[in-house]
């Protein structure tokens, strides 16, 4: 009996051996394959696959200030001498930093958050008389003497900081020197071309300023 179990039991005994033995060389090899593959995916990723070229990193785009530097020039020196009437006749010399031209073909000036003091050449082309420009110098120096162009202050109606600015404007270029009656042409002529080139959104009607900057005494001198 037991010779009989003995030799049921030696095929399975050899079965072990042989699958004990496999492991062992298996567990030997391990570590070969392992940093074999490693060897291979590196030579693969590093050596035989092109490397794209590296780029430098994509340009940023530019701020709204750096563009204005690129395109603006000095405003002319009529212009600039005017500019500086009426920041002195202002107070504001410490504030004000500049009059430019930028080439554009719309109706439009404006100040920027730094107090630059920027016209569009399409203004300029269709300016008649100094007293224009001063009116248009003087009512973006007033939105730097009114506050308009801090960061920190709290949003208004543009239309009424414009209403603001304009009345101020009145005021500080006739401080300067200036006429106001002379100026007052301009708001009549950009009510006529009103809504093809300009901007009226944030701004007043120009009819209505055209009405709100007729001084009384320009009427009395007619
Ligand atoms: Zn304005």
């Amino acid at each position: 009996m037991r010779k009989l179990l003995n030799l049921l039991l030696k095929p399975i005994k050899l079965l072990l051996r042989g699958i004990k033995a496999l492991l062992h060389i298996f567990a030997k090899l391990l570590i070969p394959i392992l940093v074999w593959m490693l060897l291979t995916l590196l030579v693969a990723e590093y050596v035989l696959k092109p490397q794209a070229p590296r780029l430098p990193p994509p340009p940023r785009a530019p701020t709204q200030q750096e563009v204005l530097e690129t395109l603006r020039t000095r405003a002319p020196m009529k212009i600039q001498l005017m500019y500086l009437l009426l920041v002195k006749a202002s107070g504001h010399q410490r504030d004000l930093n500049g009059v430019y031209v930028i080439p554009d073909p719309r109706w439009n000036a404006f100040v920027t958050n730094r107090n630059e003091i920027y016209f569009l050449s399409g203004m300029l082309a269709e300016i008649k008389n100094d007293h224009e420009i001063a009116y248009i110098l003087a009512h973006e120096i007033s939105h730097v003497m009114l506050g308009h162009t801090r960061k920190d202050r709290v949003p208004e109606d543009s239309r009424f900081s414009e209403f603001h600015s304009d009345m101020m404007a009145l005021v500080l270029m006739q401080k300067a020197g200036f006429d106001p009656c002379k100026a007052s042409g301009l708001w009549a002529r950009m009510a006529k071309r009103s809504g093809s080139q300009i901007v009226t959104s944030s701004h007043p009607d120009p009819v209505q300023r055209a009405h709100y900057t007729k001084l009384p005494q320009c009427e009395a001198k007619k």
